[in-house]
């Protein structure tokens, strides 16, 4: 019996790990200080109204003998495919029902995508990144090239005519850095992709944090991009599902690489290794497209956004240079003082008992960086900007 000896080069991450010790080291020290977290990225506020009582009604359903359901379809059931397809029309992007496949949320499919595509494609991912990209590829074995993200390009790499790659990974807004593309950065991508056969795995699972009519929240906004990319979304940051878990993901049935379809592929493997989504959550998630439940978690959005702008206008005022918090709830800055991330995160929590995330955790360029989130509590922010706002660098 043989491992996969690929698991072995992952690196340990010992992000979370070492936040975590070191906040209870300080507490142990210190009990009586207030720690305010700035690092999370999970959500606080409850899911909203129009999806409690779709997800009561369903569960109620359930407990009849005509409302029961057993197995489901695996790409899910039609009821959301449509709504999901109806939001994309709303705003301007037209779906066929079948490209539509439900998931438990976009971090699986992400990882699972890599089933359908062969293990000696060249992998192109920016750094810094959201680490699933990275570490489902090193288990697969397939080849990385990393393309820098940062200050120079306000963390929003484009492509090097040099640099030949199969599957590129973009995600906007970013996590970690909140930096989103704009059309024409976002034409250039695809432009590359098709001309070098690449698919683009467009990772948009904050989406719905976009305001600015500017910027893009599909790739499919993009002419040419159903020739050449899949998006992965998801309800969790849109919607506070993230412990709920839904998601989706669109392969248009355009994607036709060694004149095979890809949306065959994905249904494929889908209807081979997955069961489907409960019933009870996707009603719950039906929900969400209705124009309750969007007038519901718009509020909810706003107020994330609003917090972010708290945030955002402090570090203006102390001369941080940052990008994010205005269409994301991620606000990445450069540690004052040249400090280091870790620097940084030590001073914070120590003056200010403020926890936020080192940026050197996501990636090489994230040296000297630092990630705030704008998923706490309004009081906090506030409370937590206060103290940031009095300290000297
Ligand atoms: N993509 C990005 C960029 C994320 O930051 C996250 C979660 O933090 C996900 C995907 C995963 O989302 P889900 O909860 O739908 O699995």
């Amino acid at each position: 019996m043989q491992i996969n000896r690929n698991y072995l080069n992952l690196q340990e991450s010992y992000l979370f790990s070492t936040i975590s010790r070191k906040v209870s080291e300080y507490k142990s020290k210190y009990p009586e200080k207030e720690i305010i977290r700035l690092g999370i990225g999970d959500v606080t506020l409850p899911l909203c109204e129009a999806v409690i009582n779709a997800m009561e009604a369903a569960v109620l359903e359930m407990g009849t003998q005509q409302g029961f359901r057993g197995y489901g379809p695996e790409q899910g059931y039609d009821f959301l495919r449509l709504a999901v397809r109806d939001y994309y029309t709303s705003r301007g992007v037209t779906l066929q029902d079948n490209e539509i496949f439900i998931s438990d949320g976009a971090k699986s499919d992400l990882g699972n995508i890599l089933d359908i595509f062969g293990l000696d494609n060249t992998v192109l991912i920016p750094d810094p990144v959201y680490p699933v990209y990275v570490d489902t590829n090193i288990m697969a074995g397939r080849q990385i090239i990393y393309m820098n993200a940062n200050e120079e390009n306000s963390f929003l790499p484009m492509p090097d005519k040099e640099v030949k790659a199969d599957i590129i990974y973009l995600c906007s807004p970013n996590n970690p850095t909140g930096a989103v593309y704009n059309k024409s950065q976002l034409k250039v991508w695809v432009d590359y992709a098709l001309s070098h056969n690449a698919v683009i795995l467009f990772d948009s699972a904050y989406e719905a944090f976009i305001q600015d009519k500017e910027f893009p929240r599909s790739i499919y906004e993009i002419d040419g991009a159903k020739q050449c990319a899949i998006e992965f979304c998801s309800l969790s940051k849109t919607a506070g599902f993230t412990g709920t878990r839904c998601g989706y993901t669109i392969v248009p049935n355009e994607l036709v690489y060694e004149n095979m379809s890809l949306n065959k592929l994905w249904f494929r493997r889908q209807t081979t290794k997955f069961n489907g989504v409960p019933y009870i959550i996707q009603r719950g998630a039906e929900a969400v497209f209705t124009e309750e439940g969007q007038k519901q978690i718009k509020e909810n959005i706003k107020y994330y956004l609003e917090n972010a702008k708290i945030i955002s206008e402090t570090l203006s005022d102390m001369r941080i240079w940052f990008v994010g918090g205005e269409n994301s709830p991620y606000i990445w800055l450069k540690c004052p003082n040249d400090m280091t991330s870790w620097e940084f995160f030590d001073y914070l929590l120590e003056t200010a008992n403020v926890v936020g995330t080192p940026g050197e955790g996501f990636g090489k360029n994230g040296k000297g960086f630092f990630r705030l989130t704008s998923f706490g509590k309004r009081e906090d922010i506030i409370t937590a900007m206060k103290r940031i706002s009095n300290l000297q660098f």
